[in-house]
């Protein structure tokens, strides 16, 4: 089927994404204002099919250029001359969505620089990653054990580790960085779902949070700190947002809420995606979810007699706010900057220097503090080149505080974590 054809069959729906659900075969993005018709190339696109329809219909340029920017030049170019469409008259490129340039200085000689660095070499997770993964889910095993025992010592071990394993399966896998198959790395995202909505992070996370990096109401994970701004900022972000982040990882998300202005797939088109075949890890993702709130929130009051009501409500909610402890107040002070302190957004600025601008690096060429946060000590990269997987992000540091010296742009990075968290709380109005 030609390409005039496949547009002229969605010429009359409403919108793609839900033509997309509804078997109409064309799949497309629109880069740099080109469209490209990628029905035929889904299953060969080497980060998996997931990523290419989160960017259907969309202008998928901030997500072309940040997966791309290790890759060969020349082949892209090849592929994309090969998908060229005309664009669909059912594209409708939103005029309030903030809009990047891609095309200065800075970001050109980054990834001519990061090609030098890996030079033919894997941007996939090696086997120090690999090997302390299995060591973390050894430990992950032993801890849960304990939990169902009664033992104390496991609350912030389980709760740590939930984090660890849980959310490195859940980010890396989404953002196709671990294995070379799409198929293993969308299975394992899902797996580790045990916080979210698989499908609804896959939206907010890679999409929402990754594009439009601390641009309000774009930007999913600031709604958590908008809805307690009258709050004090230190009672808001040491009680209320791990308060919140429970609440809305447990019970929000997995009904499928997804923030953000930017355009999105609904609920019912979740639900329709999962009946179909590449759905099911997302359902399965759902499930597995369940089965983790009955085994480590629910199981805890089966004990009741035993424990007597302060130990099962310990037990009950604790390992749960130990992980939102280490998501909310590790994570938000090194993926946003604080309040105060923020650049302020101007259309048509450079993608990759507002990345780099709007995220912070702890002690970033630390390997331990890398592994030890899942990769989240290195913001700065993994908003920039979020399709390389993060045990590479402490020898690529150095390449980007040169590259930051040379055109100008502010490298943000605090020498140690305890550093940033003061500069994080001590920031906010
Ligand atoms: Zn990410």
């Amino acid at each position: 089927m030609s390409s005039e054809k496949l547009i002229k069959d969605v010429s009359n729906k409403e919108n793609i994404s839900s033509s997309y659900n509804n078997n109409t075969p064309l799949v497309y993005t629109v880069v740099r204002n080109k469209a490209y018709d990628l029905t035929s190339f889904l299953d060969e696109h080497p980060g998996g099919r997931d990523l290419l329809i989160l960017a259907n219909t969309r202008d998928g340029t901030a997500l072309f250029e940040g997966y791309h920017g290790a890759a060969n030049p020349a082949r892209i170019k090849t592929k994309l001359t090969e998908l060229e469409i005309p664009i669909p008259s059912t594209y409708i490129s939103d005029p309030n969505l903030p809009t990047f340039t891609f095309d200065d200085e800075f970001w050109l000689t980054f990834k001519i620089r990061l090609r030098q660095y890996f030079n033919g070499k894997s941007r996939k997770a090696n086997y120090f990653k690999f090997f302390t993964w299995i060591l973390s889910l050894i430990t992950l095993y032993i801890s849960t054990i304990s939990f169902w025992n009664g033992e104390y010592w496991s609350i912030p071990v389980f709760g740590t580790l939930l984090w660890i394993v849980g959310t490195r399966s859940l980010h890396d896998g989404t953002h196709a960085t671990t294995f070379n198959s799409p198929f293993v790395n969308k299975c394992v995202g899902c797996l580790g779902a045990l916080h979210m909505n698989p499908w609804a992070w896959l939206h907010s996370h890679i999409y929402g949070h990754h594009i439009y990096s601390n641009i309000e109401e774009y930007d999913i994970d600031h709604d958590y700190i908008e809805n307690y701004k009258y709050m004090n900022a230190w009672v808001r972000n040491l009680i209320k947002i791990p308060i919140t982040a429970w609440w809305t990882s447990f019970f929000e998300a997995p009904l499928f809420e997804i923030y953000g202005k930017w355009p999105r797939q609904s609920a019912s088109e979740f639900y329709d995606f999962c009946t179909k075949s590449e759905g099911m890890p997302y359902a399965f993702g759902n499930f597995l979810r369940l089965i983790f709130v009955l085994m480590y929130i629910i199981q805890p009051f089966t004990k009741l007699s035993e424990y007597g009501l302060i130990k099962t409500i310990i037990f009950a909610t604790w390992p749960v706010t130990i992980h939102s402890i280490w998501e909310w107040h590790w994570t938000m002070p090194i993926h946003h900057l604080a309040e105060n302190d923020r650049p302020k957004y101007v259309p048509g600025v450079s993608w990759a220097k507002w990345q780099v601008e709007n995220t912070h690096d702890a002690n970033p060429r630390s390997i331990f503090l890398n592994w030890l946060t899942i990769g989240t000590s290195n913001q700065a990269l993994h908003h920039l080149i979020p399709g390389v997987d993060p045990v590479h992000f402490p020898y690529i540091s150095p390449i980007l505080e040169q590259t930051c010296k040379d055109f100008d742009v502010t490298y943000r990075y605090k020498d140690s974590a305890m550093e940033l968290f003061y500069y994080f709380y001590t920031n906010q109005d």
